[in-house]
């Protein structure tokens, strides 16, 4: 008889925990930057590896930090995770372990602006170029490929415009081209989508988004094969990069809920963006789980749910946008999501001020544009603010 498998929301509250000494219920917080040892023979076991112990924070050798590994790995379907102090740390040590200098990068559609800027204006300096590509241009993936690029790196859903990628198929040209699929999963969280067992090779996370949950910490994470994975170690060791024993342990906390918090996000994002896409001052919404949204069909087959995010297009001028957002009362102006409470920005006020308008032309960046991060409120709230602020 096969094994019995835990189901994701089981992960979320008993995987990777350890047992407390104490007795207490869950992982206790060990804050500690350095563990003692009985002797030196001890010591060099763990220092050698022989032994698996805990030794000093910054190496991760710490029971608090090695629990929320463990339970992210489960979640994502890993072998091993390593945190991070943000979700741009992760995403650096993985470029800087998996590139040297003289390689190549291909970025598919929108991504986060901090990982646009580490891609186009940093990477650069020390030798490893990124060639970018519209999510509509994905069919030049196999042409803009050489022997140097090691990464085929993207996000789905996309930000802001939601765009959904066909990670699978994605995956295949990268491998016949000897590149890893690293996805950003931020936006849909290991709840709604599980990009390894599509066929990528790395995923990332802000944990700060919907791990985190509610905006109160900063962290990110990188999840994989071991083989990968612990190149990646000695950089986030030596770049100082580590997450701090207190966030691992809230981040804990947080994600136990996780599965319940995004079902009710999912559901209320999906009750919202049905609405939106009935009001006459409303000319797009783009959320994958409306049936006639370009995404659709591909993320009913790879998503589990459609998630929290969506974004919209309001009939009228940068002004006359800024005021909707303006008069909404539940919805916080604010440039994060995936917390529990509503979020709302403007992308050309926030993730893509920096841009010209000929850029966010080219990338479909309307300024009448409104992202929103659906919280757990109840929909008829979230609804009647909305409907408020449209007038
Ligand atoms: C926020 C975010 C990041 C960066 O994460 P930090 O924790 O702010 O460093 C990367 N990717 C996506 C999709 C994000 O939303």
């Amino acid at each position: 008889m096969q094994e019995h498998q835990p189901g994701p929301s089981t992960l979320c509250v008993h995987g990777g925990e350890t047992t407390d000494p104490q007795g207490g219920i869950h992982t206790p917080l060990y804050n500690h930057s350095t563990f003692a040892f009985p002797s030196t023979r001890a010591l060099l076991d763990v220092v050698e590896g022989r032994v698996e112990g805990n030794l000093y924070t910054r190496y991760g050798l710490n029971p608090t930090i090695k629990a929320a590994e463990r339970k992210l790995a489960l979640l994502e379907g890993g072998e091993a995770a390593l945190v991070f102090s943000s979700g741009m740390a992760a995403e650096a040590a993985a470029f800087l372990a998996c590139c040297k200098s003289g390689d190549h990068i291909v970025c598919i559609g929108d991504v986060y602006g901090g990982t646009f800027e580490l891609l186009e204006s940093q990477l650069p300096g020390l030798g490893i170029e990124t060639t970018f590509l519209l999510g509509s241009e994905i069919g030049r993936l196999a042409e803009v490929m050489t022997e140097r690029t090691r990464i085929v790196f993207f996000e789905t859903p996309t930000n802001p415009n939601m765009e959904v990628i066909d990670i699978a198929a994605v995956a295949q040209v990268a491998k016949a081209h000897g590149a890893l699929t690293v996805v950003d999963n931020t936006f849909a969280s290991p709840v709604n989508q599980s990009p390894l067992a599509l066929g990528a090779d790395l995923v990332i996370h802000s944990t700060t988004k919907y791990l985190g949950g509610h905006s109160d910490l900063t962290g990110g994470v990188v999840i994989g094969p071991r083989a990968l994975i612990d190149p990646i170690w000695p950089w986030r060791k030596n770049l100082g990069q580590m997450m701090a024993p207190e966030v691992a342990f809230l981040l804990l906390r947080s994600v136990r809920t996780l599965t319940v918090r995004v079902r009710q996000q999912n559901a209320n994002a999906q009750a919202v963006a049905e609405f939106l896409s009935t009001h006459p001052k409303i000319k797009r919404v783009n959320y994958p789980g409306l049936p006639d949204f370009a995404g659709h069909d591909v993320a009913r087959r790879q998503m589990h749910g459609f998630g929290g995010m969506i974004s919209f297009v309001f009939d009228g001028d940068a002004d006359a946008t800024a005021a909707v957002v303006d008069r909404l009362k539940l919805f916080s102006i604010a440039a994060s999501l995936g917390g529990v409470e509503g979020l709302v920005t403007q992308p050309i006020t926030t993730t893509h001020h920096g841009m010209t308008p000929e850029e966010r032309r080219r990338r479909g960046i309307d300024d009448g544009l409104v992202r929103i991060s659906c919280g757990l409120e109840d929909a008829e709230d979230l609804i009647a603010d909305l409907q408020q602020a449209l007038g």
